[in-house]
């Protein structure tokens, strides 16, 4: 029998095989006293400089800088002076090597946890140090991946960063695990590789080894068993070959842009241009503010890779499920209701003129045609502000994300701002639903079928429509052949998705007028919930 598990799809792509799951833990043994503490601290600080060595060998073979980066950093965690300390401390107050490193890190770990945000995100790093370092203690091999001698999907409660940088590629199809979030270094590894993943799985740690499944890293959306039922979008009829563009069969155009948080990301693929260019994907890792310069040079590779082409940059998009280190002075109680987004300009709005200026730099030196848009605006005020600081910096095409309900509401207010407006699915369903975007639990609520969810799309395009102006969806959801056509039908101009997912909603589009979208949108719209409005689309 077919069972479906929801997740949070991370990086896009679809993947079949059986699941194996990551082995757990090292287990400490029940502790002893200890004789010689000299001897037992000598044992434990040579444990953690081999460990960190060991790190740092794998930092410099890593297969890509990413994954180097990752790597270093583990190592000089490993290789911390106040660690050493506290470890050397807790032997002399009687704990054996394996435990006085366990519970050093136990302490640093609900130190992490405490300060929240995207300082509990890495706890994970801890407890992958604290294994390697007790395995080598106990003289256990390594925590390592499973090897089933074929290819698998890997299951986990969430990868370390050393088992997220190390994945093989052709041996891991697709990789699913219980916990995590978009920015956890599964999700980013995953993404830099091109391994469909899915993440805040719910049930994902009982499905038994070997069990075949079917990951779809773009809905999130695990089957066991057999492939899921997401194939019921009709056969297209094909495109015209070597034409990229997106287009109903009866030639309505609706834009096919790419999701990317670095050039990389889109790994040669032909796209129209970006709609959603993530720039605080490309200082995640930074403790001060990126310089301009900098900025210039990361925004300009990316402008480079676009010529003539549309580029949507986002201006950082901080806070939440996606904190910066730089950015870390807020203790909030409530992240994602907090500073995040273009709120994080209240307190620091010389990094938002900063990152403006740079955008409008690197745009200076390239011929890609640069947007910028702002994540996480409310209010009508905010969009004027927002336009008007880019204009003063010379950027002419300004827009705004829609990801929350009181901006959606008053999409036609907002469009007097702005130039055009780009619907994030993902934040506009966590903030409708009051469903944080993470939570396996909540993934009915998530589903982007929701008929609210729909009708405050409809708002935005109705809004755009009025005036001439285009209305994008950015979310994942564009990533949905069923859901792009429904888009279209309401009346959205550009679909904008992980590269990956562009063929199918491309073909999706061609296989249907503007007439059938309309048809199938308001089929949609009619419907009580989610699972009637994609069967009144996908079974007709
Ligand atoms: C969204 O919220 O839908 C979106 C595209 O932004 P992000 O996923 O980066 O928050
Ligand atoms: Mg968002």
């Amino acid at each position: 029998m077919t069972e479906l598990l929801r997740g949070l799809g991370v990086s896009a792509g679809t993947a079949t095989g059986p699941a194996y799951r990551l082995p757990g833990p090292p287990r400490l043994p029940p502790p002893r006293p200890v004789t010689d503490p000299d001897r037992e601290r000598d044992r434990a600080l040579a444990a953690l400089a081999a460990v960190g060595e060991d790190l740092g060998r794998r930092a410099a073979a890593a297969a890509d800088a990413t994954s180097g980066e990752i790597l270093r950093a583990q190592a000089a965690l490993a290789g911390d002076r106040a660690l050493s300390v506290g470890v050397a401390r807790a032997v002399h107050a009687g704990h054996e090597a394996p435990h006085a490193v366990a519970a050093v890190l136990a302490e640093y770990r609900s130190n992490l946890l405490a300060a929240g945000g995207r300082l509990a995100a890495r706890a994970a790093d801890l407890d992958d140090l604290r294994d390697r370092v007790v395995a080598h203690c106990l003289g256990l091999p390594m925590p390592a991946l499973p090897r089933p001698g074929c290819p698998f999907v890997l299951v986990a409660v969430e990868l370390a960063p050393v088992d997220a940088a190390l994945l093989d590629p052709a041996q891991v199809l697709a990789v699913v695990t219980s916990a995590g979030s978009f920015v956890s270094h599964t999700s980013i590894l995953a993404r830099v590789r091109g391994l469909p993943a899915v993440v805040a799985c719910g049930g994902a740690l009982e499905i038994p080894d070997g069990t075949v499944v079917t990951v779809d890293g773009t809905t999130g959306r695990v089957n066991l068993g057999a492939a899921g039922e997401e194939a019921e979008v009709p056969a297209p009829r094909a495109a015209p070959a070597g034409d990229h563009l997106g287009r109903t069969s009866d030639g309505h155009r609706v834009a096919l842009l790419a999701n990317i948080g670095r050039a990389a990301e889109l790994g040669g693929a032909a796209v129209e241009g970006i709609g959603l260019f993530r720039t605080e994907l490309l200082f995640q890792h930074h403790v001060d503010p990126p310089t301009m310069a900098e900025q210039v040079g990361a925004y300009a590779e990316v402008f480079a890779a676009m010529p003539d082409r549309q580029v949507i940059v986002r201006t950082l998009d901080a806070g939440s499920d996606k904190p910066l280190p730089f950015l870390r002075e807020h203790d909030e109680p409530n992240p994602a209701l907090g500073i995040r987004g273009l709120r994080v300009a209240r307190r620091r709005g010389d990094i938002l003129r900063t990152q403006i200026a740079a955008i409008a730099e690197a745009a200076r030196r390239h011929t890609a045609r640069v947007a910028v848009m702002a994540p996480m605006v409310t209010t009508v005020a905010e969009a004027a502000e927002f336009t008007a600081l880019c204009r003063d910096a010379g950027l002419s095409t300004v827009g705004v994300m829609i990801e929350v309900p009181a901006a959606a509401v008053r999409a036609a207010e907002i469009l007097q701002a702005v130039d055009f407006l780009s619907v994030g699915t993902n934040d506009l369903s966590q903030y409708t639903f009051a469903a944080d975007r993470r939570s396996g639990e909540l993934a009915d609520l998530l589903d982007p079928w929701q008929p609210a969810l729909l009708s405050l799309i409809a708002l935005c395009a109705a809004a755009g429509a009025a005036v001439g102006r285009p209305v994008g969806v950015c979310g994942e959801a564009a990533a949905d052949p069923a859901f792009a056509v429904v888009l279209t039908g309401l009346g959205v101009t550009s679909l904008s998705m992980s590269p990956g997912a562009i063929p199918a909603v491309r073909a999706a589009l061609a296989a249907h007028t503007v007439d059938e979208c309309r048809a199938a949108a308001q089929r949609a719209l009619a419907a009580g919930d989610p699972a009637a409005a994609r069967a009144a689309v996908t079974r007709v």
